[in-house]
C-alpha cells in the first residue's frame, strides 16, 4: 500500500512543446509494473489547450472544474463542463483544453505501452480550436 500525502507531489508548467497557453499540471499517480496506469489533473488557462497527439490503448478524461473544449481530427469541436467525461479511442487524434474565456480542470487516466503513454503531434491552430 502506497499513501501519497497531499502536497507532496509539485505542480508544474506544462512544457510549450505539448502545450499552447498556461497549462498547470498536478500529479495524482503513475505506477510501477506492472501496472501500466498514468492519473493527473490538468488546470488549462482561458485559451489554453494541448497540441494534437494520440494514446497507445485511449485515454479517459473527468473533467472536474469550469468549461472547455475537446477535439478530434476531421470532427468537430465538442464544448465540455464540470461532471463530464470524455473517451479517447486509442489511436484516436485529438487535443483538450480550456474554452475561449473559461478555465478547465481535467483529471487525465492513461495507459502506457512501451513506457509511453502519449504520442505528440503539431500544435492545434486558433482557426480550430475556435470553431466551436
Ligand atoms: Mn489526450
Amino acid at each position: 500500500m502506497l499513501i501519497k500525502e497531499n502536497g507532496s507531489q509539485p505542480s508544474s508548467l506544462g512544457p510549450e512543446s505539448n502545450f499552447t497557453g498556461h497549462a498547470r499540471r498536478d500529479p495524482i499517480h503513475v505506477a510501477d509494473d506492472p501496472s501500466r496506469l498514468a492519473v493527473g489533473a490538468v488546470t488549462f488557462d482561458p485559451g489554453a489547450r494541448t497540441v494534437w497527439h494520440t494514446h497507445p490503448v485511449g485515454q479517459l478524461l473527468v473533467i472536474t472544474n469550469g468549461a472547455g473544449r475537446v477535439g478530434t481530427w476531421g470532427g468537430e469541436v465538442r464544448e465540455v463542463r464540470a461532471g463530464d467525461t470524455v473517451w479517447f479511442e486509442a489511436g484516436e487524434k485529438h487535443w483538450h483544453g480550456a474554452g475561449a474565456s473559461t478555465a478547465m480542470t481535467h483529471i487525465a487516466i492513461t495507459e502506457a505501452v512501451g513506457g509511453s503513454a502519449v504520442d505528440w503531434l503539431e500544435p492545434v491552430s486558433d482557426a480550430d480550436f475556435d470553431t466551436a
